[in-house]
Order: structure tokens, then C-alpha cells, then sequence
């Protein structure tokens, strides 16, 4: 075989608008309702710019709130599947933090905020990053339902699954506001205007 044949790497980059919008954010901020406002707006403008689905998170230092990193889907951008925002946020939380763990012992708290629950992929990537606290804005089946994207073969108690790992899972903050952002999304796919790169569910 030839190794030119393969590729060695590849790369998951958030895309640049990211710096212009936490150019006003706060290093820290204290409330969760405002941390995961800030997930919503990344989401918001991630799937207007063309970088991959309505999602965004960002992992936080718990007793703090001060941000360690965001992340939002970039499937599109990167042409990786499995380059979806817990991923992005937990990627680059682990680079800033030099740790493949973020609940090591030398580590503080953190805390990975998400505008929906993970989908099955990243029910393990969260589960295996070291985060103490898993935050979202809700957990029900409208997220599949309003955006047509296919999660997976979620178990119905994946919350408990987080809590006896030591996880705690706080649900429904700011909910209405992440529905918000499935529907404005949902009317551009209905537009023809993006591209849903996971619809392979049902017909
Ligand atoms: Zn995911």
C-alpha cells in the first residue's frame, strides 16, 4: 500500500466569525441562563453561515462560569461527520486545558452547555471528556421533529446514565429560546435555502 493513497489528519476548525462573536462576551459569566443564551446565539448564526446544523455549545468552569471554549457543528465546514458542537466545544476545552480530561484531578469543575441533548455520538463524547455538569435547553423529541435531523438510537435514560457517572444533568434552560432557533432553521431548509446533511431517517 501506498501511504500517499491516505490521509494521516484532518482538521475540525471553527469557523472565523466565532472571534467576532465573543469579541463583547465576558471572560466569566456567572449565569447559566446567560451561558446558555450565548450557546443559542452561536447556534443561531452557525447554520445562517453555511458551517453545519442549528447547534453550538461551550464548556464552562463550573464554580466560575468562566468559558474555556465554544464549539458549534462544523459538518459542513470540515466535511466530518462527526464534527458536531459537544465535539467542537470538547476538542478545543481539552487543548486549552492540556488534558484529555477534563475532570482530572488537577483540573477544575467544568461544565459542557448544549442547546439540545446530545445525539447518540455525543452522548459518549460528553460521557468520556471529564465534565462534572451537562446543561441543556431541553431534551424532548422536537429537535427531531422541527429540524428533520436524525439522533440516533438514544437510550431513554440517558440522563440517569450521565447521574450514576457522576454527571448531573440540569434540563430545560431557555428551551423556548432553542426551539426559536430549530424553527428559523427549519423554514430556511423548507425553503430549499441549507442543506440538512443527516436526513437519512424514515423515507
Ligand atoms: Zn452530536
Amino acid at each position: 500500500m501506498d501511504l500517499a493513497y491516505f490521509a494521516t489528519g484532518y482538521d475540525v476548525q471553527l469557523p472565523e466569525w466565532i472571534s467576532d462573536e465573543l469579541a463583547g462576551v465576558p471572560d466569566i459569566i456567572p449565569d447559566v441562563a446567560e451561558r446558555m443564551a450565548l450557546v443559542h446565539r452561536l447556534a443561531d448564526r452557525n447554520w445562517r453561515e453555511g458551517n453545519g446544523g442549528p447547534f453550538a455549545a461551550l464548556v464552562a468552569e463550573t464554580e466560575t462560569g468562566r468559558i474555556v471554549s465554544v464549539g458549534v457543528n462544523v459538518v459542513l465546514g470540515s466535511g466530518v461527520s462527526s464534527a458536531h458542537a459537544e465535539v467542537t466545544a470538547l476538542g478545543t476545552a481539552q487543548r486549552r486545558a492540556g488534558s484529555w480530561d477534563l475532570g482530572g484531578d488537577d483540573q477544575p469543575e467544568h461544565e459542557l452547555v448544549v442547546n439540545w441533548r446530545p445525539c447518540v455520538q455525543c452522548y459518549g463524547a460528553t460521557m468520556w471528556s471529564g465534565v462534572r455538569s451537562l446543561v441543556v435547553a431541553g431534551s424532548g423529541p422536537e429537535l427531531e421533529e422541527i429540524t428533520t435531523f436524525d439522533e440516533g438510537p438514544m437510550v431513554t435514560d440517558w440522563a440517569e446514565q450521565f447521574e450514576a457517572r457522576g454527571i448531573r444533568v440540569t434540563q430545560d434552560v431557555l428551551r423556548d429560546e432553542a426551539l426559536a432557533v430549530f424553527r428559523a432553521y427549519r423554514a430556511a431548509v423548507d425553503a430549499a435555502e441549507v442543506t440538512v446533511y443527516n436526513a437519512r431517517a424514515g423515507d
